[in-house]
C-alpha cells in the first residue's frame, strides 16, 4: 500500500510513516476520510467487492482508509500481524470478549485491572453463562489454582495500576497455552514502547488509545493486536456489532503515534524525577514506582520492560484528608481520573477510581486512604513538584 510498509525500517521511522496512503491529491499529512460508505464505478464492482473477490472500501463500519493507517501504524510499533481499532478501550476488551468466549467458558482475570473491566465481567459478561475469578496479579500460583478444564481466557494489566506491580507475561502465556487459553494484555500503561506483549508470547494486547497513544486528551479510541488468524475474528465482530473508531478520531490518534517514543520516553524521565522527590520529602510514608530496588516486582520490571512508565503512586502519612489536602492545593495539575496525558493528573484512587470497591476489597488491592496516583506529565519537573509541594508543606 505504502513504501514505508516494510520491516526493514527503523521503529522510529514506522511511528511516522507506516500506512501513509496518499490520495490523489497529493496531500502531505494523512487525510481524514469523514465518510460512512464508499462508491463504486459500475454494478460489476460493487458485487464483486461486496462479495470479497476485490479488496477495498465498503463501509466505515468495516473499513475506512484513516482507520486503517492508524491500524497499520500501531500494527507496526507492535509488531503485530494485525490490529483492528475500536471505538474505546472498553469496547476492544468486549471485542476480546465476545470474538472467544462461549456460555460455559472461564476466565481468569487480574484483580488489579481498570475499574469498567472488573464491571464488564461481573455485570455483563457474566450474563452469558461465562464464569470469572479475580486473583493477585502476581501471584503465578493463584494464576494457574484459578484455571479449569474450561477456562479458555487469561486477562491482566501489567503494570497495575495504580501500585505498578508487574506480572510474568512470559510465565502466564506459557501457563495459558498448556490449558489452550488464551492470554490477553491490557497494555495502555505501557504502550509498545515500553512494551511488548506479543513478543512475550500474549495472544492478544488491548489498548485505550484514549491515555498515552492520543497522548494529548482529546479522543476515546482503543484497538487490539495479535495473530492475523485471532485477529480475523475480532474484526468479524468488530465489523458486525459496530464498536468501530470513528475516521477523526483515527486520525487523531495515529498523529500521536508519530510523537509516542518521545513522549513516552519524557513521561518516564519526569516521573523517576518525581519518585525521587516524593521519595525523600518526610510527609511521603511511601512511593509506588517500579523503578526503586524496593519495589517488590523492580527486578521483572527492568528485564520486561524498556522503562517504568509515567504513573508514579504515593501514600502520605495520615490519609483522606491529608491525601485531599495535597490534591486540593495543586494550581496546575488537572485533578482528574484521566491519565497518559500530556498534562499531568492526579487523583484519590479510593475516592475515586476505586470508590466503588468495599472497604475488604481496597485493603486486598491495596488501596489506602492516604495513597495519591500521578500521571506525570510533560510540564517541566520543577513545576510540577512546587505544585505537590504546596500541599506536603501544608500536612
Ligand atoms: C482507560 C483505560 C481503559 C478503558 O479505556 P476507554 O478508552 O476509557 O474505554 C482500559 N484499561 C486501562 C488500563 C485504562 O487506563
Amino acid at each position: 500500500m505504502s513504501q514505508y510498509d516494510d520491516i526493514e525500517y527503523q521503529l522510529d521511522t514506522l511511528a511516522i510513516r507506516t500506512g501513509h496512503t496518499r490520495s490523489f491529491e497529493g496531500e502531505h499529512a494523512e487525510p481524514i476520510f469523514l465518510t460512512s460508505s464508499f462508491t463504486y464505478a459500475n454494478a460489476a464492482e460493487a458485487a464483486a467487492k461486496f462479495s470479497g473477490q476485490v479488496a477495498g472500501n465498503i463501509y466505515s463500519r468495516f473499513t475506512n482508509p484513516t482507520v486503517a493507517m492508524f491500524e497499520k501504524r500501531l500494527a507496526a510499533l507492535e509488531g503485530a500481524e494485525r490490529v483492528v481499532a475500536t471505538s474505546s478501550g472498553m469496547a476492544a476488551i468486549m471485542a476480546v470478549c465476545m470474538s472467544f468466549l462461549k456460555t460455559g467458558d472461564h476466565v481468569v482475570c487480574s484483580r488489579a485491572v481498570f475499574g469498567s473491566t472488573v464491571a464488564l465481567f461481573e455485570k455483563y459478561i457474566c450474563k452469558f453463562g461465562i464464569a470469572v475469578d479475580f486473583v493477585d496479579l502476581t501471584d503465578l500460583c493463584a494464576w494457574e489454582a484459578a484455571i479449569r478444564p474450561e477456562t479458555k481466557l487469561l486477562f491482566l494489566e501489567s503494570p497495575s495500576n495504580p501500585l505498578n506491580e508487574v506480572a510474568d507475561i512470559r510465565a502466564l502465556a506459557d501457563l495459558a497455552h498448556a490449558h489452550q487459553a488464551l492470554l490477553a494484555i491490557d497494555n495502555t500503561l505501557c504502550t509498545p514502547i515500553l512494551q511488548k506483549p506479543l513478543a512475550l508470547g500474549a495472544d492478544l494486547v488491548v489498548y485505550s488509545a484514549t491515555k498515552y497513544l492520543d497522548g494529548q486528551g482529546r479522543t476515546l479510541g482503543g484497538a487490539v493486536a495479535g495473530s492475523d488468524k485471532l485477529l480475523e475474528d475480532v474484526f468479524g465482530y468488530v465489523r458486525t456489532t459496530g464498536p468501530s473508531m470513528s475516521p477523526f478520531n483515527a486520525w487523531v490518534v495515529l498523529k500521536g503515534l508519530e510523537t509516542l517514543r518521545l513522549r513516552m520516553r519524557e513521561h518516564c524521565a519526569n516521573a523517576e524525577k518525581v519518585a525521587e522527590w516524593l521519595k525523600q520529602h518526610p510527609k511521603v510514608e511511601h512511593v509506588y514506582y517500579a523503578g526503586f530496588e524496593d519495589h517488590p516486582t523492580h527486578a521483572l520490571a527492568v528485564v520486561q520492560q524498556q522503562g517504568f512508565g509515567g504513573i508514579v503512586s504515593f501514600k502520605v502519612y495520615g490519609g483522606r484528608e491529608q491525601a485531599w489536602t495535597i490534591i486540593d492545593q495543586t494550581q496546575m495539575i488537572s485533578i482528574t481520573g484521566n491519565l497518559g496525558d500530556a498534562k499531568s493528573t492526579i487523583t484519590h484512587p479510593a475516592t475515586t477510581t476505586h470508590g466503588k470497591l468495599s472497604d475488604e476489597a481496597k485493603q486486598r488491592v491495596g488501596i489506602d486512604e492516604g495513597l495519591i496516583r500521578l500521571s506525570v506529565g510533560l510540564e517541566d519537573f520543577n513545576d510540577i513538584i512546587r505544585d505537590l509541594a504546596r500541599g506536603l508543606d501544608l500536612i
